[in-house]
């Protein structure tokens, strides 16, 4: 296994708050890790000192062998903050050319803008495209110079549907060519649909890091869906939402729970018994930590 970027202990405060409180990380080459967590937990920041734009107070980064700001290193990633400006007057492909002069071997143009659905935005102005659309191109512009490894700071904030999956599909493709991804989302299915290991931040550390099964398997919860229950009383059921006619159980024992609505003669149709999804296990680690 290649280890193309390893944070080693960062530690990052601003005035008094700690953003980054001993963090250590590794990325491995062809991996597509999904870092997430609350707001304010310190995944920006993570990110920022990772790509060298914001110094640690301690620790260190060696990114594919360098220092993170080294432009020998700084050729082989791509990375795409949460903010970003394009110049207004300049033409899509005009902007992917420039970015591409500025590495050895960039992606062919027409493959890059075909590569993440662009090619009809080709001859606009940057000025003139929508917000979605400036964001689509800033993400697509950081695999213009064919690195082997990818920062994107929640990639697609603020996309509809369509713009996502065609954003989604560009970082597979990247994916299945061996390049590696580090990514924010507040879209947990993000996460889910692309990473294949999950990093939880919380107030400066992470507090969980496995594959998405694994994480997922933390912790117990099931996820147990009825149509149209007259619930009794129940024990053991850590949270219930209804959602149209549908309504989830979440518990730490179905087969109890299934036992209590047969035993309480509840009537419902249609119960389904799944594991609990990323975002579940995202909110029973990241609220366990709060309550304690
Ligand atoms: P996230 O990306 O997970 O939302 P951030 O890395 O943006 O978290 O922030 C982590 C903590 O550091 C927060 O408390 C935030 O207010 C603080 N912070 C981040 N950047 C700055 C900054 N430039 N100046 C002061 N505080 C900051």
């Amino acid at each position: 296994m290649t280890v193309l970027a390893r944070a080693l202990d960062l530690t990052r405060r601003y005035n008094g708050t700690i953003a980054l409180d001993g963090v250590s990380l590794e990325i491995a080459a062809g991996q597509v890790v999904g870092l997430l967590g609350p707001n304010g937990a310190g995944k920006s920041t993570l990110i920022n000192v990772m790509t060298g734009v914001v110094r640690p107070d301690a620790g260190r980064v060696d990114l594919c062998g360098g220092d993170p700001r080294s432009e020998s290193t700084r050729r082989v990633i791509g990375v795409t903050p949460q903010e970003t400006g394009l110049p207004e007057t300049w033409r899509v492909a005009e902007l992917v050319d420039f970015v591409s002069a500025h590495f050895p071997e960039p992606v062919d143009r027409t493959e890059l803008l075909d590569r993440f659905d662009l090619a009809p935005l080709a001859d606009r102005q940057a000025g003139g495209l929508s917000g979605g659309q400036q964001r689509r191109v800033a993400v697509a512009l950081a695999f213009a110079g064919r690195p082997r490894l990818v920062f994107l700071d929640e990639p697609t904030t603020g996309l509809d549907v369509d713009a996502r999956r065609a954003l989604w599909d560009g970082i597979r493709s990247f994916n299945a060519d061996g390049g590696a991804v580090l990514l924010t989302s507040h879209y947990i299915e993000e996460v889910e649909a692309l990473a294949d290991r999950v990093a939880v931040m919380d107030r400066g550390r992470i507090i969980a890091d496995g594959g998405i099964a694994e994480i997922r398997g933390r912790v117990r919860l099931k996820r147990v869906t009825l149509t149209d229950p007259v619930l009794p009383e129940l024990v053991g059921v850590s949270s219930v939402e209804r959602d149209a006619d549908r309504t989830h159980l979440l518990t730490n024992d179905a087969s109890a729970l299934v036992r209590e609505l047969v035993t309480a003669g509840a009537s419902f149709t249609d119960i389904e018994i799944e594991s609990a999804s990323l975002e579940d296990a995202f909110l029973a680690i990241t609220g366990d930590r709060r309550a304690t």
